[in-house]
């Protein structure tokens, strides 16, 4: 594991040239504020969203229930002016950073099961929460298990209606699916790989001259182009009714997808350089320090970052199960 998370993390974001936020909540939780939140509840946090003051985690799965959503188990009874929630909530990113945590409850365990929900925020510094890291492959600690006994959360937290949070969640994460895609970034990383594969060498010269290197470096710019075209069209549908609907599932998959094949592709590239992470992650005594010139650094970990980008946010073969229901229209 790396030694120093953050470290690497700074790293990562100096390679990107640009400082990285997390949107979970001008991404998330902010629109459905927005949208269903009472006016208390948008002069209360959407300004901290706004500046970045107040961060959020997203406490929507459960062991057992993460494509299976609905199925979730953590529970709140309403009682007086306060819900009091039991449960567990998994794979939370950024909890052990965030103010709040946006989370759907099950409030009616009589009704049908997206029918008993509700959407309430947490503060993350309630008496009862315990956080707990999972460490995942590419060296981080970003994801976490985070426990709810006996929390009280003031009543004036539920967004929306009681037992109606199911609807927030659906608008919340084509939202999340659509962010996920991801064009901007996956430009950046492309443009960052042909960096790489002008300095890189194949026999003597500089490897994009290689026409096995460019023909798959074309391949993936092509589904790049069809990814961004794919966005507009979801911007248009938006615009028109709403909603983006399918089409963010549509881009969740591509987008991940090409993500991945970027990311491949620039472990190529590297050659040598990305092997000796990989080994040397193995190492007890390993200090977490990359070998290679500075471009090496963030690409092996960035490899296995994206490895996990199929399954959050609903996995890519969840999208397909939601694309074949809307063209069969099940
Ligand atoms: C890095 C990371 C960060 C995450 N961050 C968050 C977060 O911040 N907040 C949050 O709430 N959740 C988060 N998640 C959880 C994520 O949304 C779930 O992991 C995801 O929905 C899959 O659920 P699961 O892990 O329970 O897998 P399961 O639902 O058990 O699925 C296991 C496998 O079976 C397949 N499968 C399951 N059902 C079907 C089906 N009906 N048809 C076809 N295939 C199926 C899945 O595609 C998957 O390959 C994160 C996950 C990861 C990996």
């Amino acid at each position: 594991m790396v030694a120093d998370p953050t470290a690497y993390l700074r790293r990562r974001m100096f390679f990107r040239r640009c400082p990285a936020g997390f949107a979970v909540g001008i991404g998330l939780v902010g629109p459905v504020l927005v949208n269903f939140g009472s006016k208390a509840q948008q002069e209360r946090y959407l300004p901290k969203i706004r500046s970045g003051d107040e961060s959020w985690c997203q406490g929507f799965s459960e062991p057992g229930s993460g494509s299976d959503l609905a199925s979730l188990k953590t529970k709140a009874v309403c009682k007086g002016d306060v819900f009091v929630v039991n449960g567990q909530k998994t794979w939370t990113t950024a909890a052990h950073w965030a103010d709040w945590m946006f989370t759907l409850v099950r409030t009616d365990p009589d009704a049908k099961a997206q029918e008993g929900i509700s959407f309430l925020l947490i503060d993350m510094t309630s008496p009862g929460i315990t956080v707990r890291p999972i460490p995942t492959i590419d060296g981080e600690k970003m994801v976490n298990e985070v426990f709810l006994e006996e929390v009280e959360v003031p009543a004036e937290n539920l967004v929306g209606e009681m037992n109606k949070g199911w609807n927030y969640a659906k608008f919340l994460l084509a939202n999340e699916r659509t962010g996920i895609a991801g064009v901007g970034q996956s430009k950046a990383e492309l443009r960052k790989l042909k960096r790489i594969a002008r300095s890189e060498r194949k026999n003597g010269r500089p490897l994009i001259e290689d026409p096995q290197f460019q023909a798959r470096l074309a391949q993936l710019e092509i589904n790049l182009m069809g990814l961004e075209i794919a966005n507009m069209r979801l911007l248009v549908e938006e615009q028109k009714t709403g909603t983006a609907g399918a089409i963010s599932s549509i881009l969740k998959i591509r987008g991940t997808e090409v993500q991945q094949e970027i990311s491949a592709l620039t472990m190529d590239a590297l050659g040598p350089y990305a092997t000796p992470w990989i080994d040397a992650s193995l190492e007890a005594d390993w200090n977490g320090e990359p070998v290679g010139p500075d471009y090496a650094a963030p690409v092996t970990p960035q490899y296995y970052f994206r490895r996990k980008a199929s399954i959050y946010g609903g996995s890519n073969e969840i999208q397909k199960n939601i694309l074949s229901k809307a063209i069969l229209k099940l």
